[in-house]
């Protein structure tokens, strides 16, 4: 062979490697700026881009559904958005509602925050009111946003003895059960409950209501009674307990009953309703003396979270 023809055949192998190492490259280059074309159009990236750091953005993806993500993307950074969406008893279908409830009341915490929209108490009492759901039995949930229908009567309805209780009373057989088992364990303990009051129909709510409403007004009959269909003791499943010697609603908080109660009553299945210091989420005033059956599994979660009948039901039962 010549030697001009050996050069002009490593001169065709250079140049074929040197086309292939730049196809090589572009590809390469293409593959890659393709990658970062396709990263940029990730919700990931926009939030970055935002603002939010890369463990907030990890949140947001995980716990926002898409639709949402993208309205969000569409508004400026919140910088309290992550500790609404990791408070506990947070409800994706309610996020509009904490943000508006929020910007709107920035003193407040965030727990409350939730708490209250949960249970609707983001508005005025009564301003929005809704049929209550009664397929709910023991777990029926009334209050001053859930409402019972003025025929509703509560199935088993028990009469109870006058042994137990001032006046004539009645409650539903599960809760009269439960309540005759609590009743003689805190009698072994020298403790006496009485049942004060207990069953009462929509009509004679709406009479206590309407007597108090002429007399005084609506704000003070809103303040002393429940409006009809709004009370709870309409569901057959609520008492209020004295005891000897406490026989007054302003006593009974001070009595070795209520004490006994606090500790014991979710054991029978019974809950205080309307606790201390939670009037913002109940809409009522303490009450020491008024208790809740629900059921013992469930009246004991209730008390081990530590949360009102109306934050349980707002988290694990509304749809
Ligand atoms: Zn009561």
């Amino acid at each position: 062979m010549k030697i001009g023809n050996q050069l002009k055949i490593k001169k065709k192998a250079i140049y074929f490697f040197a086309g292939m190492v730049t196809i090589f490259v572009i590809t390469i280059l293409g593959i890659q700026y393709y990658n970062d074309y396709k990263y940029r159009q990730t919700h990931e990236f926009k939030l970055l881009e935002k603002g939010y750091t890369k463990e907030e953005t990890t949140i947001l993806l995980e716990k926002i559904k898409e639709e949402k993500i993208i309205e969000l993307l569409n508004q400026e950074k919140k910088d309290y958005l992550i500790s609404i969406i990791t408070e506990k008893y947070y409800l994706e279908k309610n996020l509009d509602q904490y943000i508006e409830f929020y910007e709107k009341n920035k003193n407040k915490g965030m727990y409350d925050i939730i708490a209250m929209v949960n249970v609707h108490a983001n508005q005025e009492w009564y301003e929005t009111t809704t049929e209550a759901d009664t397929t709910k039995e023991n777990l029926i949930l009334v209050n001053k946003y859930y409402q019972l229908k003025n025929d509703y009567t509560p199935e088993n309805l028990t009469l109870v003895s006058n042994w137990y209780c001032y006046g004539k009373n009645q409650i539903t057989k599960e809760a009269y059960d439960s309540f005759l088992n609590m009743y003689q364990k805190a009698e072994e303990q020298n403790i006496k409950l009485i049942i004060n009051s207990s069953y009462r129909d929509y009509q004679s709510q709406e009479a206590t209501y309407n007597n108090l409403k002429n007399s005084y007004g609506l704000k003070r009959a809103d303040n002393q009674a429940a409006r009809p269909g709004h009370s709870e003791h309409e569901t057959g499943l609520a008492i209020d307990i004295f005891s000897p010697g406490n026989t007054t609603t302003t006593n009974f908080k001070d009595s070795e009953a209520y004490q006994w109660l606090k500790e014991h009553a979710h054991e029978y299945g019974f809950i205080e309703r309307y606790p201390e210091g939670k009037e913002y989420l109940t809409g009522y005033n303490f009450e020491s003396w008024h208790w809740r059956y629900v059921g013992i599994d469930i009246a004991n979660k209730i008390q081990e979270e530590q949360i009102t009948f109306d934050e349980y039901y707002a988290y694990y039962l509304e749809q």
